[in-house]
């Protein structure tokens, strides 16, 4: 009853203005929140045990019985993660017909990972949308200019449809050249700017030097930025700028920053999370049960992010709880300027290589303004101009978009040699892919 009644108010507040929508959802009781987050978690055990043959089948392997669970914790080390659904595939996880797709690609292998949606999900994420970037400041006169990446890629479709709803005027250039992008949106003088963090770095050098026009704020999403970076892009426009965290598995957003840009409110309305294995400070793998996801339910999906959960209320006032910054990815896929990164790309950058016939590391690390990554290769006789040469080669003919990506500077690619035996050491296993911005982070938080 009481989960019902609280069902009815977030139906109501969010088909009203965003104004009304969150004082509405400001006026919700914690409790009843908590209650409400609970019996949607059973209604979509149920459903998910019923129709689809995925977690049929973990379930009844696992001896659980879905009527006696009310907390994920009773699911015990049962997770789904990123690999069972390429895999097995995605069809074994729908509950009801689809009626659209996105991809996402990365972790450790080239295979893509197929996430089904119904077109109404869109509309209620665009809702969702509305409501936060009003909360930024977005009015029905501003006028928005966006450069995300179409292509099997959620967020353009989610940003349209929250837009929709605030009713200002959008022009969507797609992922396209920054500079490019800075002479042809400047003639619609755009007063908010959405795109991905790296290209969002290149954007502001390019204004820096050519000139900003008044923004209200930037927002971008799809990965992670550094403070310096950030700082370099607000400089140069003069305007915050705000980071939106999603996966294409959750359908957008999971959380949004505010204003004091001090980690993401958390969508817990939609959503159910966990901190997998956290250390003493309760950092550990973010992971989330969707709640409201009508085709494809995702039920203790491991995210691979590393983070924390925090409940303390925020400076801004905002009620809802927050998940501190991304401080980086729990397997070997590195979200950098150059894509979504993973040990087998550079292995296809290093196949057929002349000379390149040991050991290799890539470190991703960042200059203050773009990431830099650098392909560490042993080689007995060959020089890294001529390992370098080769390597371009293989990223223009075989990653296309990562080419692209560099072709827009937004990152640096560098190869270095080294005699043979002398990247692993002493014996010890090699880590393909090292994220250094993950250890400047830890540091940055363990002295905050
Ligand atoms: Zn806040």
């Amino acid at each position: 009853m009481l989960t019902s009644l609280v069902e009815l108010a977030e139906y109501a507040a969010l088909r009203t203005s965003p104004q009304v929508a969150v004082e509405l959802l400001g006026l919700i009781p914690v409790s009843a929140l908590d209650a409400m987050r609970r019996a949607r978690f059973r209604r979509t055990l149920r459903i998910a045990a019923r129709r689809s043959s995925f977690y049929r089948e973990q379930f009844h392997r696992r001896g659980i019985d879905v009527r006696r669970i009310d907390d994920p914790e009773q699911l015990g080390d049962f997770y789904t993660t990123g690999e069972d659904l390429r895999s097995i595939g995605a069809d074994a996880f729908l509950v009801r017909r689809a009626d659209t797709a996105f991809e996402t690609t990365g972790t450790t292998s080239p295979v893509p990972k197929r996430v089904f949606f119904a077109r109404r999900e869109i509309a209620d994420m665009g809702r969702l949308s509305a409501l936060w970037l009003h909360l930024l400041g977005l009015r029905r006169d501003d006028r928005v200019a966006s450069a995300f990446d179409c292509s099997f890629w959620v967020s353009p479709y989610v940003l349209r449809s929250g837009l929709d709803l605030l009713g200002c005027f959008h022009v969507e250039a797609g992922k396209i050249e920054p500079a490019e992008f800075y002479d042809r949106a400047k003639a619609y003088a755009p007063s908010a700017i959405f795109g991905e963090p790296s290209w969002v770095v290149r954007l502001a050098e390019i204004a820096a030097a050519r000139g900003a026009w008044p923004v209200k704020f930037l927002l971008a999403g799809g990965e992670n930025i550094s403070e310096s970076a950030r700082a370099l892009v607000e400089q140069a426009w003069g305007a915050p700028l705000y980071l939106n965290y999603g996966q294409t598995e959750s359908f957008g957003a999971l959380g949004a920053e505010c204003r004091a840009k001090s980690g993401y409110h958390r969508n817990d309305l939609y959503f159910l999370f966990e901190i997998r294995d956290p250390d003493a400070t309760g950092c550990g793998e973010l992971v989330y049960t969707t709640l409201s996801n009508r085709v494809m339910p995702l039920i203790r999906y491991r995210s691979s992010d590393l983070t924390r959960l925090v409940d303390d209320r925020c400076s801004c006032g905002i009620r809802m709880a927050r998940i501190a910054k991304i401080l980086g990815r729990c397997d070997e896929m590195v979200v950098c300027g150059m894509g979504n990164v993973g040990p087998w790309v550079f292995e296809e950058l290093l196949r057929g290589v002349a000379g390149a016939d040991a050991d290799w590391q890539a470190v991703i690390g960042h200059d203050g303004r773009r990431d830099v990554v650098i392909l560490h290769v042993e080689t007995r006789s060959t020089s890294a101009p001529q390992l370098r040469a080769q390597v371009l080669t293989h990223l223009r003919e075989r990653f296309s978009d990562f080419w692209r990506n560099r072709d827009m500077q937004l990152y640096e690619l560098d190869v270095t040699a080294h005699p043979v035996g002398s990247l692993r050491g002493h014996g010890r296993k090699l880590r393909r892919v090292v994220d250094e911005r993950l250890m400047e982070a830890r540091a940055s938080m363990s002295s905050a």
